[in-house]
């Protein structure tokens, strides 16, 4: 038995995890890894290993490009097998992944599947739901919420031998829109995990949603405009809940791009998030905005804007920063990590807003706080003392050896592989 580490060695982005039982093969994630603009125009995604079409099983764990965003290319290369995973993360990814498709068209790059491939992986998704149990071969997976966006599992596969956990991205404690992830109580042997805040805690919560409400509440008396970048699925409508929760939602609120097909799919399964009446009550409240006139007219009044990209490197935040990057009684509020060569990290680094279209100097306000829907490290920690397995494999972080040798430290046997490692189970 043993596993095949494809991609998200010692980095965040193209996770793909295949597990070969002996009698079957599984993949976990397939995703890409996007590369942005300030490190040079028309960079391509990189892509995860190439893998065999001979699989049984494709698991998905939740609907983010960077697990997601390669699943079509085993159809477009003729995989016709069932990729497994949950019907938010489907209608998800969808959106995603048609827009990856858009963006790559735009750009002139390497297309690697087509909207036909999307088409032949929704005739081949397979809608499980937590709590849930199936079988792929003899091996019988178990499907735990893991916390991080609508939708998000982890996977507990016990093949008869052995068992093994696939964290995908987890977040331990509830927010405002979901509920912490489920603890996994089941034997487990091998634990493959995510490290992405391996090496930091996050600040309190509670602290940073004061900060992001008071931000807002200045800039609206100053009647300015505060503009909240966001990642479409997730961070979007927690913000939303957190506005609520503060009492901005008094003032004017707007919604802009893929967020707004986000939180509707998001809507559509209620069951999945902590709070389904006062999202929704706030979705109706607010203005969703759908194309530039409703924007030139939104970025002139004191209002809130909540929009992608979470890292500015594209989407309806080009267009409103534009208009707005002078103005000193607006202000630029970042919600999330932002990866090394993002244009929101170039930004928080330079002060200087730089993409393939735009290179210029922001005189608003900007700040950042940290919303993350990772687990921190020192819940990392707890997480494998609750699994409790006897090998840890670390992936999806920056500094995955580190995480690991910390780990060996504390008595387990962890190992953070390479891309492209095959390590016996
Ligand atoms: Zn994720
Ligand atoms: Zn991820």
């Amino acid at each position: 038995m043993n596993l095949k580490f494809l991609g998200a060695a010692g980095e965040v982005g193209r996770s793909g995890v295949l597990l070969n039982t002996g009698n079957e093969k599984m993949l976990f994630d397939y995703g890409i890894k996007i590369i942005s603009q300030a490190e040079g125009p028309l960079q391509a995604p990189k892509i995860p290993l190439k893998v065999k079409l001979d699989l049984d099983a494709m698991l998905l764990s939740h609907a983010h490009l960077d697990h997601s965003g390669f699943v079509p290319n085993l159809y477009n290369r003729g995989y016709r097998g069932p990729t497994y995973s949950t019907a938010t993360t489907f209608d998800l990814a969808r959106i995603l992944l048609n827009d990856s498709i858009k963006l790559a068209n735009l750009r002139n790059q390497e297309k690697y599947f087509f909207k036909e491939d999307l088409k032949t992986m929704e005739k081949n998704e397979y809608r499980i739901t937590y709590g849930q149990q199936f079988y792929v071969g003899k091996s019988s997976i178990g499907i735990y919420d893991a916390g991080h966006i609508p939708g998000s599992v982890s996977f507990h596969v016990n093949t008869g031998k052995k068992s093994v956990v696939y964290s995908g991205d987890i977040k331990t404690r509830d927010t405002e829109l979901l509920r912490g992830l489920e603890p996994i109580r089941e034997n487990t042997d091998i634990l493959i995990m995510e490290s992405t805040y391996g090496e930091r805690e996050h600040p309190d919560r509670e602290i940073q949603e004061k900060q992001l409400t008071e931000k807002v509440r200045e800039t609206l008396e100053m009647n300015g405009t505060a503009m909240v970048p966001c990642f479409a699925v997730g961070r979007a409508q927690e913000v939303l809940l957190i506005l609520e929760k503060y009492g901005l939602d008094k003032y004017p609120i707007y919604l802009d791009g893929m967020a707004v097909d986000a939180t509707k799919i998001i809507m559509k399964y209620p069951e999945l998030i902590r709070q389904p009446k006062k999202l929704d009550k706030i979705y109706k409240n607010i203005e969703k905005v759908y194309n530039n006139r409703q924007r030139n007219d939104a970025a002139k009044r004191p209002c809130i804007i909540v929009t992608t990209s979470g890292m500015l490197n594209g989407g309806p935040i080009a267009h409103y920063l534009e208009k707005l990057y002078d103005k000193k009684n607006c202000s630029l509020t970042l919600t999330g990590f932002q990866v090394p060569g993002s244009a929101g990290h170039t930004l928080l680094e330079t002060g200087n807003y730089v993409t393939e279209e735009n290179n210029f100097k922001i005189k608003c306000r900007v700040d950042f706080i940290d919303l993350s829907a990772h687990s921190g490290r020192s819940e990392l920690f707890d997480y494998v003392k609750m699994i409790d397995p006897k090998k840890v494999f670390v992936i999806h972080g920056d500094s995955c050896d580190k995480f690991a040798s910390e780990l060996k430290e504390q008595g387990y046997d962890a190992h953070a592989p390479q891309s492209g490692e095959v390590c016996e189970i």
